[in-house]
């Protein structure tokens, strides 16, 4: 059985508004709630420890 690695990147694959924490598709340029266009890249899950 082999994990592949591109499985795992597209859960990092999301933006977190900044101004209202909302999590936006990778590809969106504004936040879909507040339309900031404050967005950042979210990192991998916590789970990792
Ligand atoms: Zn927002």
């Amino acid at each position: 059985m082999v994990i592949f690695p591109e499985t795992k990147e597209r859960r990092i694959k999301k933006k977190v508004c900044r101004k209202c924490k909302t999590v936006n598709p990778w590809t969106a340029k504004k936040c879909r709630k507040c339309g900031s266009t404050y967005l950042r890249p979210k990192k991998a899950e916590k789970k990792v420890k």
